[in-house]
């Protein structure tokens, strides 16, 4: 094996390669914050990639989020392939499409009617567009540290608490002059803004299983006290599900805690990496798309390969139901392990999560409760700890969170604590 410090050498070629031609090198912002070096890739199977230096590495990345099944995943991938060659671009509906609907209202009964995009971003989109349609109403409420896709009417600096403030250049703070943006876990400051603002409000969304900027859960009661301001207000409640959305179970989060949106945002796990979302619910609301008041559209949209990727998906996990015990199971090793580990070295460590999903965090004290102590955690420690895993053969999201799939075994968790026990002694506090 080549030296540690030589083990990214071709990444690294390649990465100044691209920059000559891929705008910093990479297709998509989050990418170029991959420490030693972006990677290049060249091949995943089931939890691991060999990358261009021909590295195996264990990963936790699952594609940032939508591989459940595992990387190939022979049911999805043969059922591409067979849509690939029958039927992808067809300026039309599909029955496969149709059935695919009738399999996501069955999975999370609250999307009534829907409609398939590409990405979550888009679909956010849909959904804040519909909410605005069907209440004559402009404002949207938001909360700080929820990531709901990069489009401008709905991005707020993910690194800032409220109020809510454009992320990124070339972004006009018009586009959020209908935009609040509120303290995730604050019941105060969510009644506030409903009392002074309640006949205002089009639509809340929320991730309502935070994922983004922490995996926070809502404290006890403040998801269902959301859903009844919005009631007695007439405000939409939206469900942004694009990570949890069959990553947490087959009904999202939304079975999980209990408390029904009007709207649901899908998109990640539902096609285990091929692009599909989906955005619905109550048929009354939905008509707004129904009748085109409310327009959506997408070449793209319903497209063969999607179609059959996300059909393959939904019919795995719900074929398999110990799928997401496994996951829960590994999770809990996983995060009991760290902790652990970063107790006997010198770093403490805390976690959060579900099967599928969850968070670790370095902090000298008290656990994550809210987006200002995850603020308050040390997330540059973490950074060079996600560094420091790569040279030891394990890939992880720089920001902290983790995400497992269904090809993760005893032996990807046992790799993954045998890495983080040779790198956090490594790791400078
Ligand atoms: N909502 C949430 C909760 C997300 O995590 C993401 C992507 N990370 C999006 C929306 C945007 O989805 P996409 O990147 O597919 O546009």
């Amino acid at each position: 094996m080549a030296a540690p410090a030589d083990r990214f050498a071709r990444s690294r070629a390649l990465h100044a390669q691209a920059a000559d031609v891929l705008a910093g090198g990479v297709s998509t912002a989050f990418r170029a914050f991959e420490r030693p070096v972006p990677l290049t890739l060249r091949s995943a199977r089931g939890a691991r990639l060999v990358d261009a230096d021909g590295n195996e590495l264990v990963d936790f990345v699952c594609g940032m989020g939508p591989i459940i099944l595992g990387h190939g995943h022979e049911g999805v991938v043969a059922a591409v392939t067979e849509a690939a060659g029958r039927l992808q671009q067809a300026g039309a509906q599909s029955e496969a499409e149709v059935a695919l609907a009738l399999e996501l209202r069955a999975a999370m009964p609250s999307m009534e009617r829907l409609r398939f995009g590409l990405s979550g971003s888009e679909a956010v989109h849909g959904a804040l567009r519909t909410a605005r349609a069907a209440t004559g109403r402009a404002l949207v409420v938001k909360f700080a540290g929820h990531y709901h896709g990069w489009l401008d009417p709905i991005l707020t600096a993910t690194s800032h608490l409220p109020p809510a403030v454009p992320e990124t250049g070339g972004q006009q703070p018009s586009a959020l002059a209908d935009v609040v943006a509120l303290e995730w876990n604050d019941p105060a400051m969510l009644e506030r803004l409903f009392a002074e603002r309640g006949d205002e409000v089009a639509a809340v969304i929320a991730e309502a299983y935070p994922c983004n900027a922490g995996v926070i859960p809502a404290a006890p009661g403040f998801l269902e006290r959301l859903r009844g301001l919005c009631d007695a207000h007439g405000a939409v409640l939206v469900f942004d599900e694009v990570i949890t959305g069959f990553r947490v179970g087959l009904g999202g989060a939304q079975a999980m805690l209990g408390v029904q949106p009007d709207l649901t945002v899908v998109a990640k796990a539902l096609g285990n990496g091929f692009p599909i979302s989906a955005f619905g619910g109550r048929a009354a609301v939905m008509d707004e798309v129904a009748t085109n008041r409310a327009m959506h559209a997408g070449t793209y949209n319903g497209g063969g390969i999607s179609i059959a990727a996300a059909q393959a998906t939904i019919g795995a996990l719900a074929t398999d139901p110990a799928i997401y015990r496994r996951l829960a199971g590994h999770a809990e090793r996983l995060r009991t392990g760290l902790e652990q580990l970063g107790a006997r070295h010198g770093h403490r460590l805390v976690t959060a999560g579900t099967g599928g999903v969850f968070f670790a965090w370095f902090r000298d004290e008290g656990g994550v409760a809210t987006f200002r102590d995850h603020l308050a955690s040390d997330l540059v420690r973490y950074a060079r700890f996600a560094a420091l895993m790569l040279e030891e053969g394990v890939r992880l999201i720089p920001a902290g969170r983790w995400y497992l799939n269904a090809a993760h075994g005893e032996a990807e968790v046992d790799a993954a604590l045998a890495a983080a026990d040779r790198a956090l002694p490594r790791l400078a506090r």
